[in-house]
C-alpha cells in the first residue's frame, strides 16, 4: 500500500544524513512527482549536474534552495564535502540535468561512496528517456538491455553492437544526433532485419516515433530528422509485429 513520504521515512533516524536520488523532467516540466518536489523544497542541499540548467525547473516549482554542482568533472573532489554534510546529518537530493540520475548521467560512483560510509540513499522514481521509450516503443518489454550511450569510437561501437547480436530481448540505447547517421549504417550492415525504433524528442512539442526495419530505415536516413534527443531500440532476432504495417 503506498505511503505518504512521511511515513515512508519513518524508522529513519531524525538528523540521520540520507542521499535522495531525484529525477527530473525530460522535457515536459510536468513529469515530475509530488514526492520529487517535496524532497527538493525540504532538503538540506541539492547537488546539479548544471545549476543554472537546474534554476530553471526549481524557480518554475518556487524552490529555493543551496545548489551546489555535481557533474563528471568534480565528481571526486566533491565526495569529502558530500561526506561531510551526511556526516552532520543533512539530507541531500541528487538531481541531474534530464531524467534519473546516475542513468547514464552522474550519481553512481557517489551512490557508491554513500553506501560505504554507512549512510542510506534513496531512489525517488521518475522520469527516464530510456524506460518511457520501451514502454510505448511496442518491441517486447519482458527482456531489455540497457547500453546507454555507445563510445564514440567506430571499432568499439561496432564491438559492443556485435556483442548484443545474441541477447534475446529489446536493445535500449542512448544516442547523440551527431552519430544518429552512423548509428543507422551500422545497424544496418550488423542487424538488417532487425526492427528499430526511434523516440525521438519524448514528452516535448516535437515528440516523433519511427519504426521500421534497419535496412529500411538506413535506405531512407535523409528523411528522418536527426534534431534533438533519441533513444533508439532494437527488437529481438525474428521480432516483426509491423511487417504488415506501412513503415512509420
Ligand atoms: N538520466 C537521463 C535518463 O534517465 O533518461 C539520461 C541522460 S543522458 C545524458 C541524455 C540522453 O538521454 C540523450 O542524449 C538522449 O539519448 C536521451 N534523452 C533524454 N531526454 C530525451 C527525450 N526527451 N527524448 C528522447 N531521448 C532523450
Amino acid at each position: 500500500m503506498a505511503k505518504s513520504t512521511s511515513e515512508a521515512l519513518e524508522g529513519t533516524l531524525p538528523g540521520e544524513g540520507m542521499l535522495f536520488m531525484v529525477p527530473t523532467p525530460i522535457g515536459n516540466l510536468e513529469d515530475i512527482t509530488l514526492r520529487a518536489l517535496n524532497t527538493l523544497k525540504t532538503c538540506d542541499l541539492i547537488l546539479a549536474e548544471d545549476t543554472r540548467h537546474s534554476g530553471i525547473l526549481l524557480k518554475h516549482y518556487g524552490i529555493q534552495k543551496p545548489l551546489l554542482s555535481y557533474h563528471k568533472f568534480n565528481e571526486s573532489a566533491r565526495q569529502e564535502q558530500i561526506l561531510g554534510r551526511l556526516a552532520e546529518g543533512q539530507q541531500l537530493a541528487l538531481i541531474s540535468d534530464a531524467g534519473t540520475p546516475g542513468i547514464s548521467d552522474p550519481g553512481e560512483r557517489i551512490v557508491r561512496e554513500v553506501i560505504h560510509h554507512g549512510y542510506t540513499v534513496q531512489a525517488l522514481p521518475g522520469a527516464s528517456a530510456g524506460i518511457s521509450a520501451l514502454c510505448a516503443s511496442g518491441l517486447p518489454t519482458s527482456e531489455f538491455h540497457f547500453l546507454g550511450f555507445l563510445d564514440r569510437k567506430s571499432a568499439r561501437r561496432r564491438r559492443k553492437l556485435e556483442a548484443c547480436l545474441e541477447l534475446p530481448g529489446t536493445l535500449v540505447l542512448y544516442e547523440s544526433p551527431h552519430r544518429m547517421e552512423k548509428l543507422l549504417e551500422e545497424l544496418h550492415d550488423l542487424m538488417p532485419k532487425r526492427v528499430v525504433v526511434i523516440a525521438r524528442e519524448l514528452t516535448k512539442k516535437f515528440e516523433q516515433w519511427t519504426r521500421g526495419r534497419a535496412e529500411d530505415l538506413f535506405a531512407r536516413r535523409e528523411s528522418i530528422r536527426i534534431k534533438g534527443e533519441f533513444v533508439v531500440l532494437i527488437g529481438p532476432d525474428g521480432f516483426d509485429p509491423f511487417s504488415d504495417m506501412p513503415t512509420q
